[in-house]
């Protein structure tokens, strides 16, 4: 219970708090003090020196998966075929209601009232999510979350020339912007963050062709390539956050296995949301296997890098 809910302050904008001694297991302790050795340090640059020809596994396997996703609305739309109708903000799956979680709730807090088809969206949708872990649907299927990669790429080779300098914020914004978005919902009786937000902008764009709107997108884009690395998805995203929320529980997790690991931060650099990823922190784990947190997209990411398989996926029960 205790770990349930520092994974959902965590997601909300807490900084992850460091472990007392008492904490930590006798196993784990006696792992935290092998791991301070000078002869684990040259290890960790064999490691290193292994992972730099490591193949992206986990990011083409996602790439691939977000691309047929998207492509599917857009086949669907324009060969009439039927198999999926509307956008990733609400559609029908061959029949079946769907709806975006954060724009159903924006929708019903417009309307003031429960709009039963869009409640069977929310439901139908918040158990796939759900089952795949929540934040998935941020990796794995989100057009922007592409464009964000893609944008980050530049961002970094910028910033290894000295370019670009990265601008990180309170991620406790992300938690105001959504009370705020919430509030102006239910205040003014219009959708007001889905004119915004640029995965529904995205993936309109992308089956019923561009709109102005898309200046908007591009305009993110600069600032996380200019200003702040993946400055949307990590401080402001109202709906990553929404997913999170309903992966609280979720079966499908990153777990990081300390016995393995090196401690080396290579998972940290790569990830979207490095605050789940404190317990590779050199003494910061408490149990020898540690399920990553709410906030974690399941991007596979940090497995990709990691040099001593020290993360990886697991389906477990829920909770
Ligand atoms: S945080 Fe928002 S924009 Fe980023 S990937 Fe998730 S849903 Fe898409
Ligand atoms: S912890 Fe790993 S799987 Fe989770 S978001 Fe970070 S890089 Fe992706």
């Amino acid at each position: 219970m205790k770990a349930l809910l520092q994974s959902v302050a965590v997601l909300l904008g807490r900084t992850p708090p460091r472990p007392t001694p008492e904490d930590i297991s006798p196993r784990v302790r006696e792992i935290h003090e092998l791991q301070a050795m000078p002869m684990n340090r040259e290890q960790i640059r064999d490691a290193r020196a292994e992972m730099v020809s490591r193949p992206q596994t986990w990011r083409r396997r996602r790439w691939a998966v977000l691309i047929a996703v998207n492509l599917l609305f857009v086949l669907s739309y324009h060969l009439d075929i039927q198999l999926v109708e509307g956008a990733l903000t609400g559609s029908r799956f061959v029949g079946f209601h769907m709806a975006d979680v954060n724009s159903a709730l924006q929708v019903m807090l417009a309307y003031r009232h429960v709009v039963l088809n869009l409640l069977i969206g929310v439901v139908s949708v918040s158990l796939l999510w759900w089952a795949l872990g929540g934040r998935t649907f941020c990796s794995w299927v989100c057009p922007y979350h592409l464009l964000g990669e893609l944008g980050e790429i530049i961002h970094l080779r910028l910033a290894a020339r000295k370019l670009v300098k990265n601008h990180t914020f309170d991620r406790r914004g992300r938690t105001v912007l959504w009370l705020f978005f919430a509030v102006l919902a239910f205040v003014t009786g219009y959708t007001v963050y889905e004119t915004i937000s640029p995965t529904g902008i995205l993936s309109r764009a992308l089956i019923y062709g561009p709109g102005l709107a898309l200046v908007w997108v591009v305009a993110l884009l600069m600032f996380e390539i200019f200003y702040s690395r993946r400055g949307w998805c990590r401080y402001a995203c109202p709906i990553g956050l929404t997913y999170g929320l309903v992966g609280v529980l979720a079966p499908l997790k990153v777990v990081h296995n300390i016995g393995q690991c090196h401690n080396d931060g290579a998972c940290r650099q790569v990830c979207l949301v490095p605050h789940v990823l404190a317990t590779t922190i050199r003494g910061r784990a408490k149990t020898m296997n540690t399920d990553l947190g709410a906030d974690c997209t399941r991007c596979g990411r940090c497995l990709d890098v990691c040099p001593t398989s020290s993360l990886s996926f697991k389906f477990k029960g829920p909770g």
